[in-house]
Order: C-alpha cells, then structure tokens, then sequence
C-alpha cells in the first residue's frame, strides 16, 4: 500500500462528465490498495471567468490595489471542485471528504495572488485517511497567518499537490493533464514534439521557469528540495486502464542524474510570450548606472528578467532589459517620468512585441558550441538576436515575437528533437 496524491488539471475537471471520470480513476487507486489524496484544480475557464468579472467591476483599478480580495474569489473556483469531486466519489461507493486550504490547513505567506507556502499540517488528512477516506484538497490556494485566502499564482495546483505529497512524505505525486507527459517543447506548437520518459529535475525546473507552463515552477522546485518522485501523465486515458500500465506512463521528473544515460545535449525549448524589453539610451556610462535604474524599477515592485547594456561611445551607453508585459506600462512610466531625467538619458523605448525563446539540456555542461549552433540556425531562418543569457544548462535569446513559432521549430529540428516520421 502506497500513500498516493494525483492532482487534476483544469481541463481533467472541465465539467461534469469528465469529474465523473476522474472519480472512477481515483476510486480504482483507493481500491487497488492505496490510500489517496487528491488535489484538483478549478474547472478551466473558471479562474479566468471570476478575474475577468473582477476586472468587469473596477476596470481602472490596478489588480494589486485588490489582490485580496481577488484571492477570495478566484480560490472558489477549487472549492467548487473539491466538493464535486468528494461528491462524484461518494456517488462511486467511495468514502470521500473535501477540505479547502484554510481547512487542512495549508499556511502560506501573505502575498495575494503569488503566495508561497509555508507550512502544511497534515493530521486532520492522515486522520481521514487512516479511516479510509479518500481526502481532496482544494489547488490552487491556503491561509495566511491573519487568516486571509492566498491564491499561490497561476497554475498553483501543481504546487499545491506537490507540496501536499512533500509534507505527508507520499511514495509518487502524479499530475494528471491533458497532454501524456512533458515534451520536448509545447506539442501544441510544434506537432514534431517528442514526449520524454524521464526528464531530470534541473531541466524540468529551466522549462517551467523559462515559459513551459505544464508545470509551475514552484513545484518543480518543490520537488527537487523535499525529493518526492512527480509523474506527468494524462487524465484522458480511459479510466478503467491498467493500473501498473498508467502508473508507468508520462513522464517521470527524476532527481538523481543518471550517469549511463545518453545524454541529448538539448533536451527541450521553452518559449515565453510574457516578456517585453525597455531601452534606455545615452544614458551615462559610469558606476552605479545599473544600480540607478534596476533600484528604481525594483522600488516599484516590478522583476527584472534579462539584462543588457551595450559598449558606451563617447562616455554614453544604451542599457535594455525585460520585465513580464503586465508590468510593462508601469516600468516605462517609472523610466520616462524618473530614471530618464534624473540620469540625462536621451531617450527611453520599449517593445512589447518579443518573446524569449530558451534551449535546455544538463548535455550542455560537456558539449562546447550549442550556443553558437543556436544561433546560426537561428540566422539561417533570417531571425534577429536581440538580446542572449546564458546559464550552465540553458541558452535563452529575445527575438521579435512573430518568429517565435519558427524559431522554435527551426531550433527543434537543428538539435535533433523532432520525431521520427510515423
Ligand atoms: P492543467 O490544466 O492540467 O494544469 P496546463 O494547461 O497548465 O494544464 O498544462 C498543460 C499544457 O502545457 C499542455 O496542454 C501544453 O500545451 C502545455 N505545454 C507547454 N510546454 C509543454 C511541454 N514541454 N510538454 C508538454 N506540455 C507543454
Ligand atoms: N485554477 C488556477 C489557475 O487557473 C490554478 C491551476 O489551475 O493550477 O491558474
Ligand atoms: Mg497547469
């Protein structure tokens, strides 16, 4: 007997009908012999469609002015999951109990929408499960210290499951979705997409961070530090499947590297939309100009992604940088109405219109030349380079986002990631 957590994406729990699917899955665990706990997420378009009512009622407001608030609403939506799901069970012969995250509880810190968590108390679960219940806990959400709801940022019910299976010290934490495992990019963009079977724990977290959304980046950090063994695999098998069979399917997140294995030396592309760069040219070449302007964007509670600042000419320089496009207005306000004058830059631009495009493989740390390969498939398809990082496993470029589809694939086939033909 195994102690179990699956967690059900959006799409798994999109309606009623497919609830009732995944009851039937995870009564066949509980009877199989496992005790099961179960972290779903809202049904989809259920968290978008309670912000965007938000947004309907204040449309000026910045979200931050009311990010508690937001933090109430949008954890309904896993509440309502949560109590349909123990109901469909219940409806199966199953004993179930659905508990929300104040009530487990699960305690985090108190940034609304982005919350980490802190700490969960497991008794009342083991309670439940030593008396045979199937126990479901709500994605997605947990409780301050002044007993505020947080939301944990989106696609949080990874991080929620993974976090529910650290601290009951679970044998597996499986993420059940709609695609049957981790690719090596987006298989929704590129159909050449290959599924991985295993993919090590430093990739998966590259990816995540770096725009692939199947999993949210605080889980794969989750998992490396407390070591529980995750699974990617699909909720749209049929129900009914063999349970070893499931139970071997997706893709495994590893932690020990394996050192037999062959190594590709790019394992996967990730790809973000969510950035956009700001440039702020002439403006002195001197110590603490870079200290100057990040300082004042960081005051504004804005992150800063990449980073560049070009060889100065005549005493000036052009220095640019990346923020996440929600904050873009506001950190080129910050720039044109405070930095710029302050600094005598002559000018400040900015392009909404990029995205970052990102190859990863722990082969990188044994192989010389990925980065240059990158970059002359990139400029064989005739793509501007507009700004490069690099890190030990990753190399990540910002090119203009009407590219982004033909990068990747372009990258996908140069370092042998497309599928063979069936
Ligand atoms: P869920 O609602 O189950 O949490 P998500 O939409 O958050 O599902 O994540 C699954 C989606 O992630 C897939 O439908 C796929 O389009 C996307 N995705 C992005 N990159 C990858 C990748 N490398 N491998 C698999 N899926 C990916
Ligand atoms: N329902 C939340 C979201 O849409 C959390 C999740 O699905 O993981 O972001
Ligand atoms: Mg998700």
């Amino acid at each position: 007997m195994a102690l179990i957590v699956h967690k059900y994406g959006g799409t798994s729990m999109g309606s009623t009908e497919r609830i009732g699917l995944v009851a039937k899955r995870v009564a066949k665990w509980a009877r199989a012999g496992h005790q099961m706990v179960v972290v779903p997420s809202a049904m989809s378009g259920e968290t978008n469609r309670l912000l965007a009512l938000a947004k309907e009622l204040a449309p000026q407001r910045q979200t931050k002015a009311y990010a508690r608030e937001l933090d109430m609403l949008a954890s309904t939506g896993e509440q309502a999951s949560v109590a349909l799901l123990a109901i469909a069970l219940q409806a199966e012969g199953m004993d179930a109990v659905s508990y929300t995250g104040w009530q487990v509880p699960i305690k985090t810190d108190s940034s609304f929408t982005k919350a980490r968590i802190e700490s969960i108390d497991d008794a009342r679960v083991r309670a439940d499960l030593a008396a045979g219940r199937v126990v479901i806990i709500t994605g997605f959400q947990g409780i301050d210290a002044d007993g505020n709801i947080t939301t944990l940022g989106r696609g949080g019910s990874d991080t929620s499951a993974v976090a529910v299976a650290a601290a009951m010290k679970a044998d597996e934490c499986l993420i059940y979705t709609d695609v049957d495992g981790v690719y090596t990019t987006d298989p929704r963009v590129v159909a050449e997409a290959r599924r991985l079977n295993t993919i090590s724990f430093e990739e998966m977290l590259e990816m995540a961070s770096l725009g692939s959304k199947v999993l949210q980046t605080r889980s794969v950090e989750f998992a490396g530090k407390y070591k529980v063994p995750v699974r990617v695999l699909s909720s749209f098998t049929p129900w009914d499947i063999d349970l070893q069979e499931e139970a071997a399917s997706g893709t495994l997140i590893t932690i020990e590297e394996n050192v037999n294995m062959e190594q590709a030396v790019v394992s996967g592309i990730a790809f973000n939309r969510d950035e956009a760069k700001i440039s702020l040219l002439g403006v002195p070449d001197t110590p603490g100009i870079a200290f100057k302007i990040l300082s004042s964007v960081s005051a504004a509670n804005i992150d800063v992604d990449m980073i560049i600042q070009n060889l100065s000419k005549d005493g000036k320089t052009d220095f640019s940088f990346t923020v996440h496009r929600n904050d873009y207005a506001r950190a080129l306000d910050v720039l044109q109405e405070q930095v710029a004058p302050a600094l005598g830059a002559s000018e400040v631009i900015g392009d909404p219109k990029i995205c970052k495009v990102s190859i990863v493989g722990i082969g990188m740390r044994s192989h010389a030349g990925v980065a240059s390969k990158m970059f002359e498939s990139l400029s064989a398809e005739g793509i501007n380079i507009q700004m490069i990082s690099t890190s030990e496993i990753k190399v990540s470029v910002v090119i203009d986002e009407k590219y982004m589809e033909l990068a990747v694939r372009a990258l996908h086939k140069a370092f042998d990631l497309d599928a063979e033909a069936a």
